[in-house]
């Protein structure tokens, strides 16, 4: 088969837009200069005479043309260009959905000379025939894969250009510099007159200020779209399944009286103020004989360590029995309470304390509630008192995993977020560039030279993040990840 060319040359492509298996519709779409045609070659319109007019549905039935056997009911919609998805004559048909119909359907296209679409095919189509760029080709991806409102809330900004704007409007400003500077440099014996550098520099510091702004967003936005993991942690028979479970809200971890059964990670999804949590449950840590216990307790730390967020369960009925520093761990009591950069105990050791929170469980086993819980001396480790078993205190320990996550800095209601990566790594690129570019403004003299370099640089990476100058290797990882029909 052949090869199709990477940015398209127009020939025509078929695909199952809809999911594969039993539905409703199954719809078929066509893209390319013989959309149309195959359509009349395969579709007996219910009224003879109808024209297809361009954007409408018109019922009747597929057909194969050999045998004019029936295949299926249908309707079909044919769009003519450029008013269309991929900016190309584009037809869907829409059939029955099931296995057999929509296969039927798709190989008599095929068998018109149609080529079969590879993933992603028409929406790369949509981005080298200039209907939308790059950040907006990646949005109709997040748009499909989205886990909460809040991430399809930021995925529409960018498919409907609002991020593209911003980004393009930070462009056209570090363009002027670079064209001012680069008129500078047609006269090299002259150096710029000093309002003119005082004003340069003014305006590359409110941009690097701008990309920065955009930056601060990014590690909201990265949770948003792709979900933090939050691990519960602690020694065996504190609650930590029974928490799992009440946070989840159904029964899920099985839970057992007995210390150190739960082996394996469960791990349940649950959206807290708009981001996708995986919370994992980890096997009871602690040091056991026993190894397949030892080889869990490994496994345990190390989800630990690469969480976003640990919730550390401790049995507060036990608090109020025990003096805390020894129930809390392996840390020799005479070295005093755990400072926020080394929690005392020994799972927790080099998790940062702003990524720990201290979930006091089984209150309702309290002697003296009244006297509250034994709060360790840890400043900075937020604590809060729950009952997993009765589910109480779960809308607190919310909030505060809440307010862990989303720090002033990240308001998840700003007009512009930075979800993608890859965006991030090209912005990161665009503010170390704009930075070397105010640096030589330390010194008296303007090197208009290296100024005009590293605003090319700047330049070049917001082109990256809007598809302009970005390399095709990238673009077709990009494209590769959609699904066939896209
Ligand atoms: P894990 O080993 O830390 O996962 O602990 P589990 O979730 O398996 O719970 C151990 C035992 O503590 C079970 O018998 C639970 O029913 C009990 N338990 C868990 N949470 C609470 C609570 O809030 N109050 C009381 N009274 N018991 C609880």
């Amino acid at each position: 088969m052949r090869k199709p060319a990477f940015p398209p040359d127009g020939d025509t492509i078929a695909a199952v837009s809809t999911p594969f298996g039993v539905g409703g519709i199954g719809i078929v779409r066509i893209s390319g200069n013989d959309a149309e045609k195959v359509v009349r070659r395969l579709f007996v319109p219910h009224r003879p005479k109808t024209s297809l007019p361009s954007h409408r549905l018109c019922y009747g039935t597929i057909r194969n043309p050999r045998d004019q056997t029936l295949v299926d009911e249908v309707l079909v919609a044919v769009m003519r260009a450029p008013g269309t998805y991929t900016r190309e004559d584009v037809a869907e048909i829409q059939c029955h959905g099931g296995a057999v119909p929509v296969r039927r359907i798709l190989e008599l296209v095929l068998a018109e000379g149609v080529r079969l679409a590879e993933p992603g095919e028409f929406t790369r189509r949509a981005f080298f025939n200039g209907r939308i760029d790059l950040v907006q080709a990646e949005a109709v991806l997040d748009t499909v894969q989205a886990k909460s409102d809040t991430a399809l809330r930021f995925a529409q900004r960018q498919l409907d250009g609002t991020f593209s704007r911003e980004i393009r409007a930070i462009h056209a400003r570090v363009r002027d510099l670079l064209v001012q500077v680069e008129a500078g440099l047609d006269f090299p014996e002259e150096d710029l007159p000093e309002p003119e550098s005082s004003r340069l520099r003014a305006e590359i510091s409110g941009l690097t200020e701008a990309v920065q702004e955009l930056l601060d967003t990014s590690r909201a936005g990265h949770w948003v779209r792709d979900g933090v993991t939050v691990v519960i942690g602690g020694k065996p028979n504190v609650g930590k399944s029974t928490l799992l479970n009440a946070l989840a809200g159904r029964e899920r971890a099985i839970v057992s009286a007995t210390p150190g059964t739960t082996r394996d990670f469960l791990e349940e999804t649950l959206l807290i103020g708009g981001i996708p949590v995986r919370l994992v449950d980890t096997a009871g840590i602690c040091e056991s004989d026993e190894e397949v216990e030892t080889r869990g307790v490994a496994l345990a730390r190390g989800q630990i360590r690469a969480a976003d967020l640990v919730l550390w369960v401790l049995d507060a009925s036990r608090l109020e029995r025990e003096p805390f520093p020894e129930d809390f761990g392996s840390r020799p009591a005479d070295r005093g309470p755990g400072t926020p950069e080394a929690p005392a105990d020994e799972s927790l050791q080099g998790v940062p304390a702003d990524r720990i929170i201290l979930v006091f469980n089984k209150v309702d086993l309290l002697v003296s509630p009244e006297r509250g819980v034994r709060t360790p001396a840890l400043p900075g480790l937020p604590g809060v008192p729950v009952c997993a078993l009765e589910g109480l205190g779960l809308e607190a320990l919310r909030e505060t995993i809440l307010a862990r996550l989303v720090t002033d800095k990240m308001d998840l209601d700003s007009r512009v977020v930075v979800t993608n990566v890859r965006h991030r790594l090209v912005l990161e690129d665009c503010l170390a560039a704009l930075r070397r570019a105010a640096e030589p403004f330390g010194f008296a003299e303007l090197p208009a030279d290296l100024l005009a370099q590293d605003l090319r640089q700047a330049l070049r990476a917001l082109g990256e993040i809007l598809g302009e100058t970005t390399p095709e290797e990238i673009l077709r990882r990009i494209f590769d990840s959609f699904c066939v029909g896209k």
